[in-house]
Parts: C-alpha cells; structure tokens; sequence
C-alpha cells in the first residue's frame, strides 16, 4: 500500500475528457494538483488542471516526462496502450491497476473473468474466424448481438441478429475483427452499480441507478431505481465481489439487465462512469472525490445518497437550453467547457433533485 497522498501531491491524468474534468476538479478540492495527458489539443480537463501534457500514448519520452512529474497516475477511459502502461508503471502506481484494465479491454476476458466469480453474463461465444461465426450461431442462437471484443462504446462496434441469415453481413459490418456474439437479453430495465474500494480493502458501493438509453447513448440515470430488497443487495455484493476479486483500487461502473431470473451483468468499467454523475447533488461525496480519495490511499467517504434524483445528459445542442434550465433551483448543471455542440456529443449533464429519500 502507498502511503496517503498529502495537500500539494500531484495526481496524473490519462485522458482529458469530461471525467478527466470532474477527476480533476474532486481533485483540486482535496488540494492535490492534477496533470493530464491528452493526445488531442484543447481537452475539457485541461481547463481545470494544474498542468497539460499533449502527446501520443506512443511518445515514451512524454510519457516518461509526465510520470515523473506526479505522484500517482489514474485515467478516465480503459483503453490505455499497454504500451503506455508499460512505460507508466515502473516509474510510479498506476491505479486501478494493470488487471483491471486487462479484464475490461476484451469483452471475451471480461465475460470469462465474471462467469467464473458466479456471476451471470448473457450466453456468449468468441468469434475471430468465418468457422467460429457459424459454430456461435449454432451455440448461441438469435436473436443476438455481435459486439467487438475491444473498443466498443456507446453501442458503437455492435450489430444485431435477428436471424442466423443476418450473421456474416453482421461481421462484415464490425469488419471481421475479433468478436463476441451474446444472445440477447430480454431484460425489464437496466441498473448500474457505482463501487468503490480504497488501498486497505474497504468497499463502498452508491445506490443503483436505472439507466435509460437513446441510440445508443445514456439518456437518464434514475434514483432510485425500480428493484426490490433483494435485487438491490444482490446488485450491491455482486459489485463489491468484482472489485474484491481484482484487488481493485478506485471506482467502477458495474453495468446490469435486470431479469425476472435474476441479475446479468453486462460489462464492467475501471474507471469513474456517466451512469455515476448523479452523486454529485445526491450525496456528500460524489464518484469523482470517491476515486481521487481512493488512489490517493485515503478512507473512503460515506456513499450513502441523501435525495432521490435524476441525472439527464446534455447531447449535442440540449445544452443550449442551459440558462433556461439554471432558473430550476432543483437542478444542479454540470458544463463541460466544449467548445463545438456536435450532434451526439456528451455536453453536460444535470441533476434534477427530485425530493429526499423516504
Ligand atoms: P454495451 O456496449 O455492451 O453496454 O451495450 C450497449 C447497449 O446495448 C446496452 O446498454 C443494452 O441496452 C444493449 N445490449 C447490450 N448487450 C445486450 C444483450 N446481450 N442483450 C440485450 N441488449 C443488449
């Protein structure tokens, strides 16, 4: 275990967008600097940060350079270059740490990684060859979603199968990259579980939040959502198994389809999560301060939630209503400093208090 960070440390970043923002910020307020490292120009958190390094994750010397100059590094996205990671690690930690990554790059090793904890996961089959894709037709069946094994996000890299005829021009369209055909859940509702644990081993999990999705893209994150006891405990346990099995240090994002059969978990993410925002005005200690506090090696705060609330994502030009939406004393707005509202591009979100929790 590293010892805590003390005021003035200096947290590394992997990734300027908005979550390296919101890091960056929970941060500052704990009094720790912030550098980040970005390829692109002009990222979101270098607004807010002590300290930009602007650079390909192929740049060793960069990368040697940023690493010297923090104390612990963390990232806001799962698709570090091992490469980088490699440069990164030996000369300070790296947290969450290599494994964590390892598990949720490839949604093969994920799905292997979380059936055999107990968990379940939609029926899947790997497929990297035209003789694979017919024997996971075979074993999987339709309907089902073909999904890239790495590099996929909001619904990108996924096709659908309605019937086995829809498979080839299916991985045609991925462009015959490695893959994992799942069959399709028939789930209710989807919930996520926001978890965290610290350098000794505590846990600490959020409340569930009900997702809502629109082409692809997270629409609402609802609190509370619509589980019973004991789903809401399964969910909760099952989350703290994952982060105790990969000897996890920050938060994750445990994403669930709620079925009359139980929970199926559909992926994991190392890292602080949209589906987490609403901890900023529903709690005293929000996902972003809960990470920081984390890879700094502090306790961990309380998670409990003080207010029912529902997070909505500002995609595109919704940000546009902003000041309209600032008179609403119940909504707490959260910008992201990007200059060019493109369609279907994450804004800002807000946080619409809805009343205490009862
Ligand atoms: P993912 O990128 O894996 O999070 O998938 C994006 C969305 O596609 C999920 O939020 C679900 O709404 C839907 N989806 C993914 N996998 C499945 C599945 N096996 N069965 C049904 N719907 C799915």
């Amino acid at each position: 275990m590293t010892k805590a960070l003390q005021q003035g440390a200096t947290i590394g970043i992997l990734g300027g967008g908005q979550l390296g923002r919101m890091l960056s910020v929970a941060a500052s307020r704990l009094g720790f600097k912030t550098h980040i490292f970005e390829p692109g120009a002009n990222p979101p958190a270098g607004h807010v940060a002590d300290a930009v390094t602007t650079a390909p994750y192929s740049d060793h010397d960069a990368l040697t350079a940023f690493a010297n100059s923090v104390d612990v590094i963390t990232f806001e996205f799962e698709n570090i270059p091992t490469q980088a990671l490699d440069v990164l690690e030996k000369l300070r930690p790296v947290l969450p740490a290599r494994n964590a990554l390892a598990t949720s790059q490839d949604r093969i090793v994920e799905k292997e990684f979380l059936s055999g904890l107990g968990l379940n996961v939609a029926p899947f089959a790997n497929v990297e060859t035209a003789e694979d894709l017919s024997t996971a037709v075979a074993t999987v069946g339709t309907p089902s979603i073909l999904k890239t094994r790495r590099f996929g996000y909001d619904g990108k890299g996924q096709a659908r199968l309605k019937t086995n005829d829809d498979a080839q021009a299916a991985w045609d369209a991925l462009g015959n990259t490695p893959c994992v055909l799942e069959g399709f859940i028939d789930f209710s509702h989807e919930v996520s579980v926001i978890g965290a644990r610290s350098q000794s081993g505590e846990v600490v999990c959020y409340d569930p939040g009900e997702n809502v999705h629109r082409d692809g893209i997270l629409h609402t994150t609802t609190l509370p959502a619509t589980l019973n006891v004991s789903q809401r405990m399964d969910a909760v346990l099952l989350t703290g198994k994952v982060l105790n099995a990969l000897d996890y240090v920050g938060v994750m994002g445990v994403e669930l389809f709620v079925t009359p059969a139980g929970l199926i978990v559909n992926e994991i993410a190392p890292r602080v999560h949209n589906s987490g925002h609403w901890t900023q005005n529903g709690c005293v200690i929000d996902q972003f301060e809960q990470h920081i506090r984390a890879v700094a090696g502090w306790p961990l705060g309380d998670g409990t939630r003080h207010s029912n609330v529902v997070m909505t994502n500002l995609i595109g030009d919704e940000v546009l209503d902003v000041v309209k939406l600032s008179s609403d004393a119940n909504i707490g707005l959260h910008l992201y400093g990007k200059a060019d509202a493109k369609p279907g591009r994450k804004m800002g979100h807000v946080n619409k208090i809805t009343g205490p929790v009862n």
